[in-house]
Protein backbone atom coordinates (compact mmCIF):
# COMPACT_ATOMS: atom_id res chain seq x y z
CA UNK A 1 0.00 0.00 0.00
CA UNK A 2 1.41 3.56 -1.09
CA UNK A 3 0.54 6.68 -0.06
CA UNK A 4 1.34 9.97 -1.43
CA UNK A 5 4.92 11.25 -0.97
CA UNK A 6 5.68 14.47 1.15
CA UNK A 7 6.79 16.62 -2.19
CA UNK A 8 3.91 15.50 -4.31
CA UNK A 9 0.93 16.27 -1.52
CA UNK A 10 -2.38 16.55 -2.92
CA UNK A 11 -3.59 18.76 -0.54
CA UNK A 12 -1.51 21.49 -1.96
CA UNK A 13 -3.65 21.74 -5.02
CA UNK A 14 -5.90 24.37 -4.92
CA UNK A 15 -8.58 22.77 -6.69
CA UNK A 16 -8.81 19.99 -4.69
CA UNK A 17 -7.85 15.97 -5.11
CA UNK A 18 -8.98 12.94 -5.48
CA UNK A 19 -7.14 9.81 -4.01
CA UNK A 20 -7.34 6.03 -4.23
CA UNK A 21 -5.64 4.24 -1.94
CA UNK A 22 -6.68 0.17 -2.66
CA UNK A 23 -5.83 -2.68 -0.19
CA UNK A 24 -5.28 -5.06 -2.79
CA UNK A 25 -3.76 -7.79 -1.01
CA UNK A 26 -7.27 -7.87 1.06
CA UNK A 27 -8.63 -9.75 -2.43
CA UNK A 28 -5.50 -11.67 -2.40
CA UNK A 29 -5.37 -12.99 0.97
CA UNK A 30 -9.14 -14.36 0.06
CA UNK A 31 -8.26 -15.82 -2.97
CA UNK A 32 -5.42 -17.74 -1.40
CA UNK A 33 -8.04 -18.71 1.61
CA UNK A 34 -4.82 -17.32 3.77
CA UNK A 35 -6.38 -15.48 6.59
CA UNK A 36 -2.93 -14.17 7.87
CA UNK A 37 -2.52 -12.25 4.87
CA UNK A 38 -6.05 -10.71 5.34
CA UNK A 39 -5.98 -9.45 8.78
CA UNK A 40 -2.57 -8.10 7.54
CA UNK A 41 -3.66 -6.36 5.14
CA UNK A 42 -7.06 -4.86 6.92
CA UNK A 43 -4.57 -4.26 9.83
CA UNK A 44 -2.27 -2.00 7.45
CA UNK A 45 -5.40 -0.51 5.51
CA UNK A 46 -7.06 0.66 8.80
CA UNK A 47 -4.18 2.72 9.43
CA UNK A 48 -4.67 4.62 6.46
CA UNK A 49 -8.07 5.03 7.09
CA UNK A 50 -7.09 6.76 10.32
CA UNK A 51 -4.83 8.89 8.62
CA UNK A 52 -7.03 9.91 6.66
CA UNK A 53 -9.98 10.44 8.75
CA UNK A 54 -7.48 12.87 10.50
CA UNK A 55 -6.72 14.29 7.75
CA UNK A 56 -10.29 14.96 6.94
CA UNK A 57 -11.20 16.56 10.58
CA UNK A 58 -8.19 18.63 10.27
CA UNK A 59 -9.24 20.07 6.61
CA UNK A 60 -13.38 19.94 7.08
CA UNK A 61 -13.63 20.01 3.65
CA UNK A 62 -12.62 16.59 2.31
CA UNK A 63 -15.06 13.49 2.17
CA UNK A 64 -13.58 9.91 3.26
CA UNK A 65 -15.13 7.04 1.75
CA UNK A 66 -13.57 3.47 2.53
CA UNK A 67 -15.92 0.35 0.57
CA UNK A 68 -15.10 -2.96 -1.11
CA UNK A 69 -15.65 -3.53 -4.75
CA UNK A 70 -16.31 -7.31 -3.87
CA UNK A 71 -16.12 -9.52 -1.12
CA UNK A 72 -13.47 -12.43 -2.04
CA UNK A 73 -13.65 -15.86 -0.15
CA UNK A 74 -16.87 -15.91 2.03
CA UNK A 75 -14.75 -15.59 4.85
CA UNK A 76 -16.75 -16.45 7.76
CA UNK A 77 -14.93 -15.25 11.56
CA UNK A 78 -15.54 -18.37 13.30
CA UNK A 79 -13.95 -17.59 16.74
CA UNK A 80 -11.47 -15.16 18.56
CA UNK A 81 -10.13 -13.57 21.51
CA UNK A 82 -8.99 -9.83 22.20
CA UNK A 83 -6.35 -11.16 24.77
CA UNK A 84 -4.33 -13.34 22.43
CA UNK A 85 -4.69 -11.69 19.22
CA UNK A 86 -6.03 -14.92 17.85
CA UNK A 87 -8.78 -15.18 15.48
CA UNK A 88 -10.28 -17.98 13.48
CA UNK A 89 -11.83 -17.92 10.35
CA UNK A 90 -12.67 -20.45 7.39
CA UNK A 91 -13.14 -19.15 3.71
CA UNK A 92 -16.42 -20.32 1.96
CA UNK A 93 -14.34 -20.07 -1.37
CA UNK A 94 -11.29 -19.03 -3.30
CA UNK A 95 -13.65 -16.42 -5.86
CA UNK A 96 -15.30 -13.36 -5.47
CA UNK A 97 -18.97 -13.64 -3.81
CA UNK A 98 -22.11 -12.06 -4.37
CA UNK A 99 -22.18 -10.89 -0.70
CA UNK A 100 -22.86 -7.35 -0.24
CA UNK A 101 -19.98 -5.23 0.52
CA UNK A 102 -20.03 -2.07 3.41
CA UNK A 103 -19.57 1.50 2.63
CA UNK A 104 -18.21 4.03 4.86
CA UNK A 105 -18.88 7.49 4.33
CA UNK A 106 -16.82 10.46 6.26
CA UNK A 107 -17.10 14.37 6.17
CA UNK A 108 -19.34 16.47 4.07
CA UNK A 109 -21.57 15.27 1.76
CA UNK A 110 -21.49 11.68 3.32
CA UNK A 111 -25.42 12.10 3.53
CA UNK A 112 -25.19 10.73 -0.15
CA UNK A 113 -24.06 7.52 0.40
CA UNK A 114 -26.36 5.94 2.96
CA UNK A 115 -28.72 3.17 1.74
CA UNK A 116 -28.40 0.37 -0.38
CA UNK A 117 -27.16 0.93 -4.17
CA UNK A 118 -25.18 -0.82 -6.71
CA UNK A 119 -21.53 -0.57 -7.22
CA UNK A 120 -22.06 1.50 -10.56
CA UNK A 121 -23.98 4.18 -8.57
CA UNK A 122 -20.84 5.33 -6.83
CA UNK A 123 -19.17 6.64 -9.46
CA UNK A 124 -22.23 8.66 -10.86
CA UNK A 125 -22.86 9.91 -6.64
CA UNK A 126 -18.60 10.45 -6.87
CA UNK A 127 -19.11 12.66 -10.24
CA UNK A 128 -22.20 14.61 -9.09
CA UNK A 129 -20.19 15.77 -6.14
CA UNK A 130 -17.42 16.56 -8.17
CA UNK A 131 -19.06 18.44 -11.00
CA UNK A 132 -21.00 20.22 -8.23
CA UNK A 133 -18.06 21.33 -6.58
CA UNK A 134 -17.06 22.54 -10.24
CA UNK A 135 -20.27 24.28 -10.94
CA UNK A 136 -20.63 21.91 -13.30
CA UNK A 137 -24.31 20.08 -14.26
CA UNK A 138 -24.50 16.48 -14.60
ZN1 LIG B 1 -10.06 -10.82 -6.84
Amino acid sequence: MKVPSSENRPEDNDKGFFLMVEGAKVDKGGHGRNLSTVIDEYLSFDKVVGKALKFADEQKNTLVIVLSDHETGGLTLLDGDYKTGTVMGQFATNDHTGIPVLLYAYGPSSQNFRGFFRNFELEQKIMKLYNSRLGKKD
